[in-house]
């Protein structure tokens, strides 16, 4: 038996895309993933400035778990990723081809991107959305503002933890109670441009300073990018420190450290700037996902099993089997 029944996610990161993958072999009912990003992947970050590519969310993947290996894995077969062998000290680590963005996995017109969620009522037992424009509204913003779209038999929310919480503070549903529980770090990350040939070290995990992680990003499997870009990135501590600071004074000061700790002679030919405000949870449910079955109501991401992007994939698998098992349905691959 097929379900037939439709399902919203909002957030297009690893764990609801994988939760919607996983979905899709046990239904025939439509599944709309919203995400007011300009593309899919959330954390799974790339972007060009002046042609040089920096990857400026997660670095790499990691796999404990044998079925997220058997995914990456499927994609080195397919030229999708690739061991990163310079930086695979205890770990065998995986990075996407071209960038970081490809484990993502899903073109453009699968996700409804650029639409801030900003509030969800249930009417009739079916779930209706409040769908902003995602440049119009403020990035925290709850409430039941925009276009109401809907129904949807289930709602899936695939947040970071604090977003989630409010989401659900918001609505009144008392997952906003553990999802609260879960604090994250922030994170600063500076991408600087330098000339090509520009001599300099490959990865760097200064200790007992502002940065904690600095990767030449022409040393990453597939680069062919003449210009030099480093991807900088500040620690937990330190980005807490400066949650507010100004964007342009967090600038100078991370590339003055850069340019102290590598050692590159050259001025960069220009710099941005990136914060994450929730970069990596530091402590998590220690539960694959939430799912209130009775309001047919889900809760996934990274937050739920721990801090990475296996944490991601493991919580939106887990998200499709628990709905899966609710219809009496089990999860393929
Ligand atoms: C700087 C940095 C470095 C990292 N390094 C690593 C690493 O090296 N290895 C590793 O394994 N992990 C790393 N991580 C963590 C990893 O990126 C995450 O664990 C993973 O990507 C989380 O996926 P997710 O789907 O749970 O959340 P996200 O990727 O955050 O997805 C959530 C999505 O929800 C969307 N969204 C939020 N609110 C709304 C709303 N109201 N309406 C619509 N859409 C909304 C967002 O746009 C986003 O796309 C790093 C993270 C950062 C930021």
């Amino acid at each position: 038996m097929k379900n037939t029944q439709n399902i919203a996610i909002i957030g297009a990161g690893l764990a609801g895309l994988t939760a919607a993958a996983y979905l899709r072999a046990g239904y025939e009912g439509e599944i709309v993933i919203f995400d007011k990003g300009r593309r899919p992947g959330g954390r799974l970050a790339a972007r060009r400035h002046q042609g040089v590519l920096f990857n400026h969310g997660a670095q790499f993947a990691t796999a404990r778990n044998p079925r997220f290996l058997a995914w990456l894995q499927a994609r080195v077969a397919d030229g999708r990723a690739a061991l990163w062998p310079e930086t695979s000290i205890n770990h065998d680590r995986y990075v996407g081809l071209p960038d970081m963005n490809a484990l993502a996995d899903a073109p453009i017109s699968a996700v409804e991107t650029g639409r801030h969620v900003s509030f969800a009522e249930q009417q009739g037992g079916q779930w209706y959305l409040y769908v902003n424009d995602a440049k119009l509204v403020a990035p925290g913003h709850v409430g039941p503002t925009g276009s109401r779209i809907g129904p949807f038999d289930r709602l899936i929310l695939a947040l970071p933890a604090p977003q989630a919480a409010a989401f659900l503070a918001g609505i009144g549903h008392y997952f906003a109670e553990p999802a609260s529980i879960v604090t994250m770090a922030p994170c600063w990350t500076v991408m600087l441009g330098f000339p090509p040939g520009t001599a300099g070290p490959d990865i760097l995990l200064p200790a007992h300073s502002p940065l904690s992680w600095v990767a030449r990003e022409a040393c990453r499997p597939g680069n062919r990018d003449a210009s030099v870009g480093y991807t900088v990135q500040a620690s937990p501590a330190w980005s807490r420190a400066h949650l507010e600071d100004d964007a342009q004074a967090v600038q100078d000061m991370l590339a003055r450290e850069f340019i102290a700790l590598s050692g590159v002679a050259a001025d960069p030919d220009f710099t941005a700037t990136h914060r994450w405000r929730y970069a990596q949870s530091e402590i998590s449910l220690g539960v694959p996902c939430l799912w209130d079955e009775e309001r047919n109501l889900g809760v996934c991401g990274d937050w739920c099993m721990g801090n990475r992007l296996e944490s991601a994939f493991c919580s939106g698998v887990g998200m499709a089997e628990a709905i899966l098992a609710h219809t009496s349905m089990s999860v393929r691959g």
